[in-house]
């Protein structure tokens, strides 16, 4: 099983990949996890990551493209994986879809959470006091959804046409949300 999960920050992207991992025994990479684990352990890759977070933008594609690279070439990750917070650039999209190929695989399907814009600002300036990430103040919450809205949002399109979006409201609890996913992704075959 290979598969995306995509929506704007705080829509509860991280939350939800745990879940679908765990239900069908594949990995949830996280790429901000990554560039995250890297800053805190003061690495090259995460003193150049951290600039731009910090400030609400992407890393550079290169840089990204690089690490995902790597990671999905681990043994865990041969049987299927669970993309999380990549691809969000068109240069992205081109890059996995290369990856994927060379493999002789496919992707599966593409949960977009959908989510209002009001309550998941309120909801990460919650997540802020609770986990205290450098790139949870309010201005860098927006700066992050104007990102996303200018450069991931349309990507969308990208899986719409391929017919492989599946787009699930992502607001209400947690067990509600996690319940709609896998309710549209059991019935697709596997691959
Ligand atoms: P996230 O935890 O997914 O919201 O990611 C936190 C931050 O890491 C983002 O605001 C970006 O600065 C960076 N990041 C994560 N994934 C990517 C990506 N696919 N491309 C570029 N930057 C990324």
């Amino acid at each position: 099983m290979r598969l995306l999960i995509m929506g704007p920050p705080g829509a509860g992207k991280g939350t939800q990949a745990k879940f679908i991992a765990e239900h069908f025994k594949i990995p949830a990479i996280s790429t901000g996890d990554i560039f995250r684990a890297n800053v805190s352990q003061g690495t090259p890759l995460g003193i150049e990551a951290k600039r731009y977070m910090d400030q609400g933008e992407y890393v550079p594609d290169e840089v990204t493209n690089l690490m995902v690279r790597n990671r999905i070439d681990d043994p865990d990750a041969v049987s299927g994986f669970l993309l999380d917070g990549y691809p969000r650039t068109q240069a992205q999209v081109d890059e996995l879809d290369g990856m994927i190929a060379f493999t002789g695989h496919r992707l599966d399907a593409v949960v977009v959470l959908t989510a209002d814009r009001d309550e998941i600002v309120t909801r990460l300036l919650q997540r802020a006091e609770v986990e205290g990430r450098a790139d949870d103040t309010e201005d860098v919450i927006r700066r992050r959804q104007e990102v996303y809205a200018e450069e991931t949002e349309p990507l969308i399109e990208i899986y719409r046409d391929r017919g492989i979006l599946i787009e699930v409201d992502g607001m209400g609890e947690v067990s509600e949300v996690t319940q709609r996913i896998f309710e549209a992704l059991d019935g697709l075959p596997e691959s």
